[in-house]
């Protein structure tokens, strides 16, 4: 025998006595704990496991009281289920709150047990907990000495007789004795002589109801003072029980929640690119969080105050895939992103009260009725965040506390993730770039011609390599200063930019005043006229310089083209530096091609 059955068996004992009344009376307070001790002895949920309270503040105990009952509770389950996403797939929540129902449902099966003993002339009792609209409750458990004659269906609603009195405000008994009431009990399926009648509310602790024991006796009378008092009692005990099993429920959702978040944590610090840093989070978002549209926005050019829609997935979600947007744009989820604030609505009515998510311009959808937006921040307490995950539902109590709170921590592991990918980025792009024109550096383009070097090869394309020097750059440097000779390299490497394709060619700084482009797959004639465009761009600039006519600069280019069959990448930038020198010796500002080298230029000013 377990501690909980003494305690219920000493429980029962001391209301047996207690109900002989008299001098009796004073057991009753004993046998109270003795109960409340007994059911709280009981195994909780789930089995095996330690309910953890850290993480439940005594605020969201209050919001869970057993007012939401079980029927709530799965009505709630299913309808997340329907949803475009099944969340938390991987805590089974559904199967969670199951086995709370389950256990709450031997707690009340045993407290009937224990009525029966105290009351050996009733005939049926019932518990009725509230099954979502306040005016109405469904039956929940019962006990009967008469094997399959209660409508499990039953539900006692206004305008039903005397159980409906239960659901009045101020109402704390029925108690009925020597009238017939069988007409007025639907919960019989045949007609019983039921002659008297005793139930009281069950109460939360803020004196909401939240269901009803009911007991009947098929004798008049039945029923006295005293056991309404235990009923009320036992009432009491129910509340606790329930409440017990759904705090633990609860907190062992949000225990596993929050032990999947750590285990995504772990995974984001192995995660080194911010393109991943977005893949990560609409993964864990899409796995854990109900929704019916979900919205991942990236402000990918923070210097252009602009952005796009990472990803997006739900109802009307073709719409926003990929969309740019910019800080000005008036969309509440761009709005909560700029700011850095969480941004939670719900809509109610209609057209008139559609609030634009991006812009003015996107398809309008009144389904969905609820919004939560969540920034993400490399700095907390940065004026604007670089990233928001924007969750949408059709309902319009989805996202409540807990929802709320999950997030947020998930935003503060993401921002932090997005800080530290942010800065792997900046690191690399440090050693792969230089400082002065922003251009790839000596060494990373050796790295990218050896990769455009295969990709050619498999395609079978030439690549043309074109190496370029300034004219006469030390007269620059002599004549103006170093700082002025700065800004002509850096104006050189813009135009060059400007001449090729964009993400296709590649562009090198390759010494002081050198520079290397590799155009991927390419004809000879293509070379040299980009070669000869570069070489006039650069002609035309102008260098404003102080109190002087602006200052002009010319380039020499030497260029070798790369076919299928030559393969050393290396020789391929000699080459095109031997063509380079040939252009120096045939007059500078023009463009010799390596093969013709021993003939002519071929174009020159
Ligand atoms: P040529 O027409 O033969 O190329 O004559 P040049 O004067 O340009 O000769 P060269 O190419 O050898 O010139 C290299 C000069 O470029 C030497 C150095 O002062 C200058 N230089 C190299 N790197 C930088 C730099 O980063 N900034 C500045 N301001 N000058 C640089
Ligand atoms: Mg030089
Ligand atoms: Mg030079």
């Amino acid at each position: 025998m377990s501690v909980s059955e003494i305690l219920f068996v000493v429980a029962g004992a001391l209301l047996g006595l207690a109900i002989q009344g008299g001098m009796f009376l004073f057991l009753i307070p004993f046998a109270v704990v003795a109960f409340s001790l007994a059911v709280l002895n009981r195994p909780s949920l789930p089995t095996g496991t330690t309910v953890i309270p850290v993480i439940k503040s005594s605020k969201r105990t209050t919001a869970i009281t057993p007012v939401v009952s079980p029927d709530i509770r799965n009505e709630f389950t299913n309808d997340v289920k329907m949803d475009t996403n099944e969340p938390n797939s991987s805590l089974r929540v559904n199967q969670i709150w199951s086995r709370a129902n389950s256990d709450v449902d031997k707690a009340f099966g045993d407290m009937l047990r224990c009525l029966k003993l105290l009351m050996p002339d009733a005939n049926t009792f019932m518990i009725f907990m509230s099954g979502g609209s306040a005016n109405e409750l469904r039956l929940r458990t019962f006990q009967s000495d008469i094997p399959n004659c209660i409508d499990t269906g039953a539900k006692i609603s206004e305008n039903m007789g005397v159980m409906s009195q239960l659901l009045r405000p101020g109402v704390s008994r029925i108690l009925e004795g020597d009238v017939l009431v069988s007409k007025r009990l639907p919960y019989y399926i045949e007609n019983r002589k039921i002659r008297s009648l005793v139930g009281v509310p069950l109460l939360d602790r803020d004196d909401r109801r939240f269901g009803a024991i009911l007991v009947d006796s098929l004798h008049p009378n039945a029923f006295k003072e005293v056991d309404v008092q235990a009923l009320t009692f036992m009432a009491h005990v129910m509340y606790m029980v329930s409440f017990k099993s759904y705090v633990s429920a609860q907190n062992y959702i949000e225990q596993q929640q929050f032990s999947v978040l750590y285990r995504y944590q772990r995974k984001f610090f192995q995660t080194m690119t911010v393109k991943d840093i977005y893949k990560q989070m609409f993964e864990y978002v899409k796995e854990n969080m109900p929704f019916d549209r979900l919205t991942i926005l990236a402000l990918d050019k923070p210097k252009e105050c602009a952005g796009r829609v990472v990803y997006c997935v739900g109802v009307d979600s073709e719409q926003f895939v990929d969309k740019r947007f910019t800080l000005s744009d008036k969309g509440i989820f761009v709005l909560a992103l700029m700011r850095n604030r969480p941004v939670f609505r719900s809509f109610t009515s209609g057209y008139a009260d559609y609030v634009p998510r991006l812009n003015d311009s996107e398809k309008r959808n009144m389904e969905l009725r609820q919004l939560f937006v969540m920034p993400v921040a490399s700095e907390p307490d940065a004026k604007t965040a670089e990233l928001a995950i924007c969750l949408e539902s059709r309902y319009t109590n989805r996202y409540q506390d807990h929802e709320k709170k999950l997030l947020k921590a998930f935003a503060g592991v993401a921002g932090f993730a997005y800080a530290r990918a942010l800065q792997v980025e900046k690191d690399k792009d440090l050693a792969t770039r230089d400082g002065l024109t922003g251009l790839m550096n000596h060494r990373s383009l050796q790295e990218a011609l050896r990769t455009e070097k295969v990709r050619a090869d498999r395609k079978k394309y030439n690549i043309g390599v074109l190496m370029m020097d300034i004219d006469h750059f030390k007269r620059v440097n002599d004549t103006y200063g170093h700082p002025v000779g700065d800004e002509v390299i850096k104006g050189i490497a813009t135009a060059i930019s400007g001449e090729i394709r964009k993400e296709i060619d590649v562009v090198a700084r390759y010494g002081g005043e050198e520079f290397v482009v590799a155009l991927v797959d390419t004809t000879p004639e293509g070379m040299i006229e980009t070669a000869e465009r570069i070489r006039k761009a650069v002609g035309k600039l102008e260098f404003n310089v102080h109190l002087t006519d602006p200052l002009r600069v010319t380039v020499s280019i030497g260029a070798f083209l790369v076919e299928p069959e030559f393969s050393d990448m290396k020789k391929a930038v000699n080459n095109a530096d031997q063509a380079l020198y040939k252009a120096k010796d045939g007059g500078r500002n023009q463009v010799v091609r390596f093969e013709t080298v021993e003939t002519e230029a071929v174009g020159a000013v």
